[in-house]
């Protein structure tokens, strides 16, 4: 179960557009040392650097925000879940600009980097959650459960009022190669009767079809189609992984989603962190212990 720290063995550049803001961006990953986790350094505002932890969530209505001091850095989930997805714990994130770029709208490109790139193994064990007893949050017809579990997976349910998006179930075992398979090319997705109101909102300047699944009345509108018949519901998991690695540790226990968004994700991440009954630290230098509690979240609405 427990495993050493990774990081990459070098830097790599990516050059995008931001989804929501629409402006050019450019992105470099550098390989960091033991213990610092995810930074993200905004390169354009005197280096601030906000670390990729609960604490600093700032915003989650369709995106996920992370803030600290009044530096933010938004739509952050992809490229955590390519991290998490493959086991990455500790990288500087330098950007000069205030959105992670969506390449594709998947975390595709973003593994296939990492993976060319090259994992190093750290000297120092990862530390990671065991969930000892049921975790669970729901906001309306939303719902997370963390279930205790000797190997880590997600189980995921959507069912949402359009043709495409009805019943879509998967569950998916935490595996490197099980997110590069099944999940890490799913890309995000929304719909174009709500384009207008986005757009009157100052969101999702930057989608198109290059970088999104566009939702008509009764189909999908990009002309290649879809890159997996339920690529909705895997694209929910890959929002779960990067969201739910803000816990700052990989979590070992069986999550149950269905419907959630960023917002329910961060909400879980928050209960989490102040439920230190339900879990234990496995692999910590101290041993068994408790990470940093009173986790400051400010709550927006959800909307996947
Ligand atoms: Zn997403």
């Amino acid at each position: 179960m427990l495993r050493f720290q990774r990081t990459i063995k070098k830097e790599i550049l990516f050059n995008g557009i931001g989804l929501h803001t629409g402006k050019q961006v450019m992105m470099i990953l550098k390989p960091a040392p033991m213990d610092t986790g995810i930074v993200l350094v905004r390169t354009d505002l005197g280096c601030a650097e906000i670390n990729a932890a609960a604490a600093n969530t700032a915003a989650t209505s369709y995106s996920t925000t992370l803030s600290r001091d009044g530096v933010s850095v938004q739509t952050v989930e992809h490229l955590l879940a390519a991290f998490g997805g493959l086991g990455i714990d500790n990288v500087r994130v330098e950007i000069d600009s205030e959105e992670v770029p969506i390449m594709d709208g998947s975390a595709g490109p973003f593994v296939r980097s990492l993976a060319d790139a090259g994992i190093q193994t750290q000297e120092n064990i990862q530390p990671v959650v065991k969930i000892l007893k049921p975790v669970f949050v729901r906001e309306g017809n939303k719902q997370i459960a963390i279930w205790p579990s000797e190997k880590p997976s997600i189980s995921y349910f959507i069912d949402f009022n359009h043709p495409m998006l009805r019943e879509q179930s998967l569950h998916a075992p935490c595996s490197e190669d099980g997110f590069l398979r099944e999940i890490a090319d799913a890309r995000t997705f929304g719909f174009l009767s709500d384009a207008d109101v986005l757009r009157a909102n100052g969101l999702a300047k930057g989608v198109s079809m290059d970088n999104a699944v566009v939702l008509g009345e009764e189909t999908v509108l990009n002309k290649e189609g879809l890159r997996y018949t339920d690529e909705f519901v895997r694209h929910k998991i890959l929002d779960l992984i990067g969201d739910l690695s803000l816990t700052g540790m990989p979590i070992i226990g069986h999550i149950v989603a269905h419907k959630s968004g960023h917002g329910l994700n961060a909400q879980m991440v928050s209960k989490l962190l102040n439920s230190p009954q339900n879990w234990i630290v496995l692999g910590s230098p101290e041993g068994e212990k408790e990470p940093a509690r009173e986790v400051q979240y400010q709550h927006h609405a959800a909307i996947s």
